[in-house]
């Protein structure tokens, strides 16, 4: 059935998204009733699955150049927290009308990002509602090496890459909480809406890692998750929190912890290390173009604790957002 108006679906469909042919291990592209890809032997398959809904993930404001980026982005920064080298994606769109301005400039945002890591759209589907953006994307690891939650052992050292809390208080701006002044905003807002996931770092990180999590939902609520999944708890170091020198300049030395370790959006890599294996970070990081900070060190006894400096720091935060949580 056709459900548009101007182009009809296959039209659409070829119009946006069909591209040239990127990679030798995919078998059968858009075009049938599923795709076909042919992963190299020794290798374990990596999926992961994310909806966008606009107002929920991101902004009404949000340009449609930076939702198609988004919602490849925090796919990549999944199989990133996994270790995983990114292959295949599938695409269920679903859109409120046909806006074919729109539709170009979200595909473009998409395809940049695809094409920067050498993922191929192989199939999708398109339907007509309120606008939803789901992207499966799936990669692949050497057998049994994936970076996992469930790894952390008492005495590792935490670390995360990047800075923490910018699209944080880029939202805050979107949302008129907060004034920021306008190198601030410029930066904040590029973490907002156009997200670089850190595919490359988690590659790097596979042999070494003993846990890793993409950061999502905020560093304390992300942290949780690990330790929940290792059985362990952490000392968490307020002041190594590395922060960008936009936040630095908002929080004018007042830094509100809370919100820092609160925030959602980040889609940088927190992970641990044993003792042993921290001094290889150096090596493998050269040329990385990445950063990464040591912010604590996990511990047998279960639960988050915050310090300052040193000392013990009463800090109470909700650990993030769930969809499902009373308000
Ligand atoms: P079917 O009815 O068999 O599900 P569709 O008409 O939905 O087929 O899709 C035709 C082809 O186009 C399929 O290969 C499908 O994977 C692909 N496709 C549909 N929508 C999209 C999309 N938004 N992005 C990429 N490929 C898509
Ligand atoms: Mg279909």
């Amino acid at each position: 059935v056709n459900r548009w108006r101007v182009l009809s679906e296959a039209e659409l469909i070829q119009r946006y998204f069909m591209s040239a042919p990127r990679r030798a291990d995919v078998v059968l592209g858009i075009g049938d009733d599923g795709a076909i890809v042919r992963l190299e032997a020794g290798h374990d398959i990596v999926v992961s699955v994310d909806t966008l809904i606009e107002g929920v993930h991101f902004p009404h404001a949000t340009p449609p150049g930076a939702i198609g980026h988004k919602a490849l982005a925090v796919n990549l920064s999944d199989l990133a927290a996994m270790g995983a080298e990114p292959a295949w994606a599938t695409l269920a769109l679903t859109l409120p009308d046909v806006d074919e301005n729109w539709l170009a400039a979200f595909s473009a945002g998409l395809f940049g990002l695809a094409d920067r890591y050498r993922v191929e759209l192989i199939g999708g589907d398109l339907t007509r509602g309120p606008l939803s953006i789901t992207i499966q994307i799936m990669g692949f690891v050497p057998r049994g090496e994936s970076l996992r939650r469930d790894g952390a052992r008492a005495g590792d050292l935490i670390f995360v890459t990047g800075t923490i809390g910018d699209a944080g208080l880029g939202l805050a701006a979107v949302r008129k909480t907060r004034v920021l002044n306008a190198a601030s905003l410029e930066w904040c807002l590029a973490r907002l809406n156009t997200p670089s996931p850190r595919v490359d770092a988690g590659l790097r990180l596979r042999t070494v890692a003993s846990a890793a999590i993409d950061v999502s939902d905020g560093l304390a609520r992300d942290l949780d998750r690990i330790l929940s999944a290792s059985g362990v708890g952490a000392a968490l170091d307020l002041r190594s929190i590395p922060l960008s020198a936009a936040a630095r300049d908002v929080y004018a030395g007042q830094v509100e912890w809370p919100a820092v370790v609160s925030v959602g959006d980040d889609y940088e890599l927190l992970f641990t290390v044993p003792p042993v294996r921290a001094g290889e970070l150096t090596i493998l990081f050269a040329g990385a173009h990445c950063e990464i900070t040591r912010i604590g060190v996990v511990e047998p006894t279960v639960g988050l604790r915050y310090t300052l400096g040193g000392v013990a720091w009463p800090l109470s935060v909700s650990t993030g957002y769930d969809h499902f949580a009373s308000p």
